[in-house]
């Protein structure tokens, strides 16, 4: 499991040693918040173990792989959580900030499923579950380097899905709508309601919500689902009601990002070019 110290990885590494299983996360700088999680698991009688490393970096994930399966012989289930944003307009964006996002994203997924594809095949049983976003097909200005890496991460699992399925391993993505994490954080606190107000159930998601999903694809009862990708975003993609009818997102979604990125910067200003205020 990568990316388990916060936010939607921290709700499946929870579900995961609940349901009975031994689970390894990675984190990449949060020891204090990975220790912490690793620790209150363990009290619970269960089994977690968190492993520092930096998801992007090949030989990194090839050493969590070896170092788990040295233990535990064995990995039935892989969830690339691992993710991060750096929001900028194209003209802006650092190559920098665009191979980051490119590399944590989606290199990192590539990674891994390489790292365990041999040890499921010998097994004749895998679940590989790959974290999206509704931006790989529902983008928001500010995102290209995001929504890149998330609609590669779909066309990849559809992919592997197609690779390896009758090998007994599956390979499926989540995409979160909008989740309370660290990650949007920013962005709820200054326009929590009205984010609600443009999802049809009218709430924001929790992390449990996309933990669900995810324990629907590892369980059996997903065993003839493959290559599939399972919207959780309490309908914000649907159109009718929601974001994609709603016409202050397209003045507004790329204000939220000016303020939060600081409204007098270089960015800002050409942010407000773009979609034409200010
Ligand atoms: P988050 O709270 O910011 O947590 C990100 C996690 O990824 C942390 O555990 C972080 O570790 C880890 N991470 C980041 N870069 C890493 C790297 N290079 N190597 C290893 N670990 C790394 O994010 P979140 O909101 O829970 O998002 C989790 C996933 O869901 C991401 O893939 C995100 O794109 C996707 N998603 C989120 C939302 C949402 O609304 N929140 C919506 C759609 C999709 P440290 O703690 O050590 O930094």
């Amino acid at each position: 499991m990568t990316g388990g110290s916060r936010g939607i990885g921290k709700a499946i590494v929870c579900r995961l040693a609940e349901a009975g299983a031994n689970v390894a996360f990675v984190y990449q700088s949060n020891q204090e918040a990975a220790s912490k999680i690793a620790c209150d698991i363990t009290a619970l009688g269960q089994v977690a173990w968190a492993m520092k490393a930096d998801v992007s970096k090949k030989n990194e994930a090839d050493s969590v792989v070896e170092q788990i399966l040295e233990k535990w012989s064995k990995i039935d289930i892989l969830v690339n959580n691992a993710g991060i944003i750096r929001d900028k307009p194209i003209l802006t964006m650092s190559v920098e900030e665009w191979q980051q996002v490119i590399d944590t994203n989606l290199t990192s997924v590539f990674n891994f499923c390489q790292a365990v594809v041999r040890p499921m095949m010998s097994a004749r049983y895998g679940r590989i579950v790959n974290m999206s976003s509704v931006s790989a097909d529902f983008s928001n200005p500010g995102q290209a380097n995001y929504a890149a890496s998330k609609a590669g991460i779909e066309g990849f699992s559809r992919c592997m899905a197609v690779e390896y399925a009758k090998r007994g391993i599956t390979v499926n993505c989540v995409a979160p709508g909008f989740i309370e994490t660290d990650m949007t954080m920013a962005v709820v606190n200054l326009a929590g309601e009205k984010i609600k107000a443009a999802i049809p159930v009218k709430r924001l998601g929790k992390p449990e919500d996309v933990s669900n999903a995810v324990m629907f694809f590892v369980g059996e009862e997903a065993s003839y689902v493959t290559g599939q990708v399972l919207k959780v975003d309490g309908g914000l993609t649907l159109g009718g009601m929601g974001w994609t009818n709603f016409s202050w997102v397209d003045a507004n979604i790329g204000t939220l990002i000016v303020f939060v990125m600081n409204e007098n910067s270089s960015d800002a200003v050409v942010f407000r070019g773009i979609l034409g205020f200010g």
